[in-house]
């Protein structure tokens, strides 16, 4: 589901046409959805009913500062990988006993910020990291509650650079591991383990994999009571996939919920779960200028003034995105193979090849479609290309959300050495 339609032949967000919104801001430039964003929570939430449940919006996914206040209001707390992740989640309004930290390598800097800070939870992946915690905690005279990462070997997810959940993979500790941690924390001051967490992958769209997942960290539950362990926390991770092709479908929410409900609810315990993707991929669109077209070796080219350092999923995952003329072609127009490229100095600026498409001319305006998960997130000033700029749409209205990037602030903290 997604609010970018045609209104009169304009492809619009919401109401308002992408047209405007490029002649204002200029190009390129991601624009989200407000309404997208809060539909996505809203389903998520409701297939998830009946569940004593924190939907913890995973800020790698979009770490603006609008979408991620637009979900705190709703809400959702935060999943954070990084000390910056866990500032620009409260600085945009999200408590901070709604903040999740995870990740397989946490500085000591960050561990006591976020200890010291009293969010909800520290997601712990290795004994190391467990005994680390729970030093510094000693220190500031704190317990820290913390889950422990499992790794309950399964494959998932859309691309080998997205799964997690793989036995030899680097994330998560193996049951066992995770067994032994649970005992040796007996000995350990400064930290509370109050469960498990799994995250296996990202674009999942199957759930079974995520039930053979959920039904390893219910067995582990069991398991771990049976030898005296007080469970009460389960975290789900994130990773349900999203819509990126028109025909596409996406993971079946109902059925995520009653799974959730059918092998975790009996445990009574409060669960986590991370969405990223799910909750603003369809949120967010590219917009983009096509700059000159040229034949090469009866290839049809567009070269755009949209590059891989704007939106690295194509030449980073091969990901697929749906491109739209801002101006609709009119039905029945030829298509014809388009290959669509950044002006980056690197082959793999491609962004699609030989795709049928309508003719596109130099000037015309693109929009590459959802785009709003893991694309300005990923932004990069390779080339020093300024970052795009942001805006979200609410309504009929919009705003910029983020100034695209000036050239004194890309050079900022540069210096010359004078060594003189
Ligand atoms: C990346 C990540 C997520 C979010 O993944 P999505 O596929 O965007 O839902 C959630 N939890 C953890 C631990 C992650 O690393």
């Amino acid at each position: 589901m997604r609010f970018f339609d045609y209104i009169d032949g304009e492809l619009c967000a919401e109401t308002v046409p992408l047209r405007a919104i490029a002649e204002a801001v200029g190009t390129p430039t991601y624009v989200y959805s407000k309404a997208t964003l809060e539909h996505h929570y809203n389903v998520l939430k409701a297939a998830l009913h009946g569940l004593d449940i924190n939907i913890a919006f995973a800020i790698k996914a979009n770490s603006n500062a609008a979408v991620i206040a637009t979900l705190a209001t709703m809400g959702a707390g935060a999943d954070t990988v990084s000390e910056g992740e866990i500032l620009r989640a409260m600085r945009a309004g999200v408590p901070s006993n709604r903040i999740v930290f995870s990740g397989v390598g946490k500085t000591k800097r960050e561990l006591e910020f976020a200890i010291k800070t009293e969010i909800h939870q520290i997601n712990v992946e290795s004994e190391q990291e467990l005994i680390t915690i729970a030093e510094i905690a000693n220190n500031l005279g704190k317990v820290q509650n913390v889950v422990i990462r499992v790794n309950p070997d399964v494959e998932a997810g859309g691309h080998s650079k997205i799964a997690t959940g793989y036995a030899t993979s680097k994330f998560g500790v193996s049951p066992a591991t995770a067994f032994a941690m649970f005992e040796n924390a007996k000995q350990l001051s400064g930290v509370k383990i109050c469960g498990l967490a799994v995250h296996i992958g990202s674009q999942i769209i199957d759930i079974a994999p995520m039930r053979a997942a959920y039904e390893a960290l219910a067995l582990m539950v069991q398991q771990l009571r049976l030898s005296g362990h007080a469970i009460t926390r389960l975290d789900l991770g994130g990773g349900l996939g999203a819509i990126y092709d028109d025909k596409g479908e996406g993971p079946d929410l109902e059925a995520y919920g009653q799974m959730v409900r059918e092998i975790i609810g009996p445990l009574g315990v409060k669960i986590e779960i991370e969405p990223g993707r799910l909750i603003c991929a369809n949120a967010g669109v590219l917009l983009a200028r096509a700059l000159v077209t040229k034949a090469n070796g009866g290839r049809e080219f567009v070269v755009i003034d949209a590059a891989m350092n704007d939106l690295l999923r194509p030449a980073f995952y091969d990901a697929y995105h749906q491109i739209l003329a801002v101006k609709e072609p009119p039905i029945g127009a030829n298509l014809m193979p388009i290959t669509v490229v950044g002006p980056i100095c690197e082959t793999g600026d491609t962004f699609t090849v030989d795709r049928p498409m309508a003719k596109v001319n130099p000037d015309d305006l693109l929009a590459f479609m959802s785009a709003g998960a893991y694309g300005f997130a990923m932004a990069s000033t390779y080339n020093s290309r300024p970052l795009a700029a942001e805006v979200m749409v609410s309504g009929d209205k919009w705003q910029v959300v983020r100034a695209r990037q000036s050239y004194e602030d890309m050079w900022q903290g540069e210096v010359i050495p004078n060594w003189g």
